[in-house]
């Protein structure tokens, strides 16, 4: 989608390392992490939000979730734990419009959140 952050970052208009790829996403360092690991995971398919769910292709939160479990693993996270976020909405926390996954690790988290 023209002037979408994250879309640039997917076409390599916008130069990320990438951390992981599959055929349905991708996944990069957040700019202003917030855990000693934060990575945020991405459809290849612009979404606006959550909230856009029904227009995905089947499967794809699934998709989403089993590369976040991937990636928790090859850290070596998935034995202490940690956070999958998804804000949703400016009520939300969401400031970049194109669907995608917080992944938090690295430190004990706390709850509530803010
Ligand atoms: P949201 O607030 O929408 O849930 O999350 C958006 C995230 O994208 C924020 O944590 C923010 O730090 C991150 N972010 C914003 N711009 C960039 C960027 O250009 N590169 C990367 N790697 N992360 C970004
Ligand atoms: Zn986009």
């Amino acid at each position: 989608m023209n002037g979408c952050l994250f879309c640039e970052i997917i076409s390599g208009k916008r130069q990320t390392e990438r951390v992981y790829e599959d055929e349905h996403c991708l996944a990069f360092r957040d700019i202003n992490p917030q855990a000693p690991v934060h990575l945020l995971i991405i459809p290849r398919v612009h979404l606006g939000s959550l909230n856009e769910i029904d227009a995905a292709p089947d499967g794809l939160l699934h998709r989403l979730m089993r590369a976040a479990h991937e990636i928790a693993k090859q850290l070596k996270l998935d034995q202490k734990g940690y956070r999958i976020v998804i804000n949703t909405g400016p009520q939300g926390g969401q400031t970049v419009f194109h669907l995608h996954i917080h992944l938090l690790g690295g430190r004990q988290m706390h709850w509530p959140p803010g």
